[in-house]
């Protein structure tokens, strides 16, 4: 067993998401040696491709516990990708779910801002680009003092360790950051609704920030940050 290294399968497949969740644990978990892989390599190492479970909840904390526990029992059924995680003191996958929750059409698209802009019923993601068109659509008469939305980020940590993998720890962090809801895109910074999203304190929408100060304001970077606290509280005991 390695001593103080500490594996991390961030249960996502959406690439920029991963890309912070890197970051902002880069920052986290220095001093364990976090190895952290998506849930893509982690099917590589089980030699089985990992198919995302629907996102069947009713709110960010039961589609991020979905995801969670889905990639956990995926883990658990693998002898390969188990053999890997045990190879390590402690294996922690990290789900997000989030989204948009704007004030003015009584927070939606919330839990459904992926698919916010694809066929009523349909599971299937919409682009960002669909996604942002709809809202600016759907926002078009309304005015400046009703523009107001907060971006919502739930974060399910499982922690496994021992020889087995028999010992758990569950976490559960949320975070949020406000805004305004603008008239047309600015920037080309982050991904989703990031470009339509007015920090009216900044006077930048969140595309135009650096990633490293959207992570350090963002919704998921306190909700990663929060978890990551408590994980390495936990993490720390086993040493
Ligand atoms: P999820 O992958 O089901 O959690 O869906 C998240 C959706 O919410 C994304 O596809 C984006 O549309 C939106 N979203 C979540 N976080 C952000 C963000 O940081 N910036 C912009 N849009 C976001």
């Amino acid at each position: 067993m390695n001593g103080r290294r500490l594996l991390i399968i961030a249960a996502t497949g959406n690439a920029h998401k991963l890309e912070e969740f890197r970051s902002i644990f880069s920052g986290c978990f220095q001093e364990c040696a976090a190895e952290v892989i998506s849930q893509k390599q982690a099917g590589e190492i089980a030699g089985k491709v990992y198919i995302s479970p629907d996102e069947t909840g009713a709110s960010f904390a039961e589609n991020a516990f979905i995801k969670s526990s889905s990639l956990e029992r995926f883990m658990l059924e693998n002898a390969a990708l188990s053999e890997y995680a045990a190879s390590f003191r402690a294996v922690c996958v990290t789900a997000d779910d989030s989204g948009l929750c704007v004030d003015a059409l009584g927070g939606a698209p919330g839990i459904y801002s992926a698919r916010y802009a694809s066929a009523p019923g349909s599971d299937i993601d919409a682009s960002d680009d669909a996604n942002v068109d709809k809202l600016l659509s759907e926002m078009k008469n309304v005015p400046d003092a009703e523009r107001t939305a907060a971006f919502h980020c739930h974060i399910s940590a499982i922690m496994r360790f021992g020889d087995k993998l028999d010992s758990r720890v569950r976490v559960e962090t949320c975070g949020s950051l406000e805004g305004k809801i603008a008239y047309e895109r600015r920037g080309n910074g982050g991904f989703g609704y990031d470009p339509v999203m007015l920090l009216p304190g900044a006077g930048k929408t969140v595309a135009e920030l650096a990633a490293a100060e959207k992570n350090r304001i963002s919704h998921r970077g306190k909700a990663l940050r929060s978890a990551a606290g408590e994980l390495y509280g936990s993490f720390a005991k086993l040493s």
